[in-house]
């Protein structure tokens, strides 16, 4: 089947409805478009377990607390397409503000517990805009499974619990972090860091990790919190939004390794607020220590 830029959520069904005819697994994945290699692996991800494959583009103004943020996010839909068609990706769907949210939109989906704190607490809204968009964006495709990155992992949980508590039938995959060779997790934010910036991004990813690995060998839990976000803001980042140690399964505030965590992060560089997680977990010898 060639590739095709949808624009409606009509010519979209109709697209999906001839699928369905002939028995074929529908997987979704959601974007806000400037692609990179993160996205580029979802795709690879949803062709795992999928005969089709539809990309949507759309920046989705709800879920922005920050009109400048909104207004600097980069559009780039022709290098987008670009970037999908060497993928086999089948449908780009790239809808408008218009065609998501019609005049007299007035639905919104709430998830509580695992969007509170964390980038739930510095973005009012955010959430909520991210889940009444997937919601939509799952409703109208009526996908079998949807690749999410573990990049953004608040996200991730929180698309989860919605599936779960709504009943859609639809399975959620989570996918890897993919990274530039220095550690730095590639996002669409990534091209507004000027040379300075870039140089001093990859700090983020390595003190996250360092933080893990202190934890692994038995550091408490404050200290090493404490010693990271210092480590972050000493190597030139603005600021930390948080950095916390979350439980794995239901991002509860964790003060020890009993149960499997992360590590998760905002922070500030040069007006670019950049977000990141690292599993805590031994990769080798450490095991025995610990
Ligand atoms: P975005 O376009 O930033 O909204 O991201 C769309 C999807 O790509 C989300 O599921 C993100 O978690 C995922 N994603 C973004 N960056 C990466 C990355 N570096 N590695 C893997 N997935 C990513």
């Amino acid at each position: 089947m060639p590739f095709a830029i949808v624009r409606t959520v009509s010519k979209l069904r109709d697209t999906v409805s001839g699928w369905r005819r002939a028995n074929l697994r529908v997987a979704l994945v959601p974007t806000m478009g400037a692609l990179h290699e993160g996205h580029l692996s979802l795709v690879r991800a949803a062709f795992e377990s999928a005969d089709r494959v539809i990309v949507t583009l759309f920046v989705n103004p709800t879920q922005f607390d920050s009109q400048t943020d909104l207004a600097a996010y980069p559009r780039t839909e022709d290098d987008d397409v670009a970037k999908l068609l060497p993928t086999g990706a089948h449908v780009l769907y790239a809808s408008s503000a218009a065609e998501i949210y019609p005049a007299g939109f007035a639905t919104s989906v709430s998830v509580s517990s695992v969007s509170a704190g964390l980038c739930g607490a510095f973005r009012p809204g955010h959430f909520d805009g991210v889940a009444t968009v997937v919601t939509k964006l799952l409703l109208q495709t009526g996908a079998d499974i949807a690749c999410f990155g573990e990049k953004d992992f608040q996200q991730l949980k929180v698309v989860t619990q919605l599936v779960r508590d709504l009943d859609i039938r639809v399975t959620i995959v989570g996918c890897p972090t993919i990274r530039e060779s220095d550690g730095l997790a590639l996002s669409s934010r990534n091209t507004r860091l000027d040379l300075r910036a870039r140089r001093i991004a990859p700090v983020f990813h390595q003190v996250l990790k360092d933080a893990a690995k202190r934890l692994l060998a038995g550091e408490p839990v404050p200290y090493t919190l404490t010693w990271a976000r210092s480590a972050i803001v000493g190597c030139g980042y603005d600021s930390i939004e948080y950095l916390e140690l979350r439980a794995e399964d239901d991002l509860a505030p964790a003060s020890g390794l009993e149960r499997p965590a992360r590590l998760i992060a905002a922070a500030w560089l040069a007006g670019v607020r950049l977000v990141d997680n690292v599993k805590v977990e031994s990769d080798g010898p450490l095991a025995l220590i610990h």
